[in-house]
C-alpha cells in the first residue's frame, strides 16, 4: 500500500494533522492501535472555546457538555479562594466524542483512518504496521507520551483519573488541591461532567497514585467509581527537534502539552494543525524549508508562554506546604478579581505571577525563588 503520509496515533494531534494534509488533496493514512477512536479516554476534557475555534472545531452537541463557571483552589491547610471563570469561556467536553468529531472532519477531507492497527517500525520505504507495509514520503509520530517514555523519563509524572458519581460534584465548578506532600510537583483536581458526576484526578512525583487517590476520595465523602485510568503525563515542555529527516513529531509526542497543567488539547492540537499545513506545502514544493515552518510557527505561538510555564513549574517544585499556605493567605480579593476578569486559560502565566504575590512581595517566596521570579516577569 502507498500513502503520501502515514500518521501513527489517531487522537487530537494526529487527526488534525491528517485533516490538514487531506484538505490539500494528498493521501494520508492514520493508524490507531486502539480498537476505537477516542477510547480509552485519558483526559479531563477542559478546553477553552477559543482554543477549539482555532483548531477549527465547533463542538457537536454530544461533544460539548457545559461551561465551567468557577475554579476553587485549595491550599494544604484547607484555605481556599474561588476564581470566577465565566469570562474565560472554558468548557468541559467529551474526548471520546471530540476525537470522533475530528476523525469525521479528516475523513470528509479524504483521509483514511484505520483502527486496531499499530505502528511497528520505520524502514527505507515507509512504515511497517502490525498487518502490512505502507510506503510513504512522510511519517508523522503522534503517539502521545508513550513516544517520549523511551527518550526521557525525567519529564514524566504518573497520574490517575477516576470517573465517579458523587453528590459533592457540582456542575460547572472545578476544584484544585495543592499539597506538596500528597501531590509533589503537581496537584489534584475535580472536573465536573454534569451535576453529581465528573473526573477526579491526581498526579505527582514518585507517588503511588492509586493509594493517594483513595485517600483524597475518602476525605471528600460518598462516591462510586465507574471508571479508572492511569496514564503518564509529560511536564518538561517541547522536545528539541519536531522534524527529524522525514519524520515529523507532533502533539504530546513532541512535548506540546502545557508544563503547568499537562493540558494539551489546544497546544498539542495546534502542533497537528501547523505540522499538517507544513507537510502539505512540502509535498507540493519538495523544499525542506517548508517542513521546518511547522516548528517555527508552533514556537512563535507557544514558545514564550511554555518557557514561562516551565519556570512556574520549577518554582512550584521548590515550594513547601508552609510557603504555599502563606501564599494563599496573601491572596487578596483584588488579585482574585483581576484574575477572574483577565485570566487566559491557555496563556495563564500572568495569573500565576499575580498569585505568587509578586506585587505583594512575600519575603519567604522572594528569597526562595527570587531569581526565577525575575525571569518569569521578563
Ligand atoms: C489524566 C489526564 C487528564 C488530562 N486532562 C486534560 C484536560 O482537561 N485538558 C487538556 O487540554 N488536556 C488534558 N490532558 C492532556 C491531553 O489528553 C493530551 O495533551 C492530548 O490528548 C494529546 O493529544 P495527542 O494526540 O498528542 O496524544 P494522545 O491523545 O496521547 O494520543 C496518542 C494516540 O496514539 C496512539 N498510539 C500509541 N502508540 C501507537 C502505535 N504504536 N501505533 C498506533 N497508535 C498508537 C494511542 O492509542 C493514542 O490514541 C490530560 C491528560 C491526562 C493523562
Amino acid at each position: 500500500m502507498y500513502s503520501d503520509v502515514v500518521v501513527a496515533g489517531g487522537s487530537v494531534a494526529g487527526l488534525l494533522c491528517a485533516r490538514e494534509i487531506a484538505s490539500k488533496g494528498y493521501s494520508v493514512t492514520v493508524i490507531e492501535e486502539d480498537y476505537e477512536i477516542g477510547t480509552p479516554e485519558h483526559c479531563g476534557g477542559l478546553v477553552s472555546l477559543s482554543g477549539l475555534e482555532e483548531l477549527g472545531i465547533i463542538p457537536f452537541r454530544n461533544t460539548f457538555d457545559h461551561f465551567i463557571e468557577s475554579a476553587n483552589i485549595k491550599s494544604p491547610n484547607g484555605n481556599n479562594f474561588t476564581i470566577d471563570s465565566k469570562k474565560q469561556k472554558v468548557i468541559e467536553i467529551s474526548r471520546r466524542e471530540l476525537d470522533k468529531q475530528i476523525a469525521f472532519q479528516a475523513q470528509k477531507n479524504g483521509a483514511t483512518i484505520k483502527v486496531k492497527t499499530s505502528f511497528q517500525e520505520i524502514n527505507d520505504k515507509g512504515v511497517r504496521t502490525n498487518d502490512e507495509q505502507i510506503d510513504c514520503k512522510i511519517f508523522v509520530d503522534a503517539r502521545g507520551v508513550s513516544s517520549l517514555i523511551h527518550k526521557d523519563r525525567t519529564g514524566i509524572l504518573s497520574s490517575a483519573q477516576y470517573e465517579i458519581y458523587a453528590d459533592w460534584i457540582k456542575k460547572g465548578k472545578v476544584e484544585v488541591f495543592f499539597d506538596q506532600e500528597k501531590y509533589p510537583g503537581f496537584f489534584a483536581w475535580v472536573i465536573p461532567s454534569g451535576e453529581s458526576k465528573g473526573k477526579v484526578g491526581i498526579a505527582g512525583k514518585g507517588i503511588n497514585v492509586a493509594q493517594v487517590m483513595e485517600e483524597l476520595l475518602k476525605d471528600k465523602g460518598d462516591f462510586s467509581v465507574i471508571r479508572k485510568i492511569f496514564a503518564p503525563i509529560w511536564i518538561k515542555g517541547p522536545i528539541e527537534n519536531f522534524v527529524e529527516g522525514k519524520t515529523v513529531i507532533i502533539g504530546d509526542a513532541a512535548g506540546q502539552a502545557k508544563p503547568t497543567t499537562a493540558g494539551g488539547i489546544y497546544t498539542s492540537g495546534m502542533g497537528g494543525v501547523f505540522a499538517g499545513q507544513a507537510i502539505a506545502k512540502f509535498l507540493k514544493t519538495g523544499n525542506e524549508k517548508d517542513l521546518e515552518q511547522y516548528q517555527k510557527r508552533w514556537n512563535e505561538r507557544f514558545g514564550k508562554e511554555f518557557e514561562k510555564q516551565l519556570l512556574a513549574r520549577k518554582i512550584l517544585e521548590r515550594l513547601d506546604n508552609n510557603t504555599i499556605n502563606k501564599l494563599f493567605e496573601s491572596v487578596t480579593p483584588e488579585i482574585i478579581n483581576e484574575i477572574s476578569e483577565k485570566d487566559d486559560f491557555d496563556f495563564h502565566t500572568g495569573s500565576i505571577i499575580k498569585l505568587l504575590g509578586v506585587k505583594g512581595s512575600i519575603k519567604t517566596v522572594q528569597t526562595l525563588i527570587g531569581g526565577e521570579l525575575k525571569k518569569l516577569l521578563n
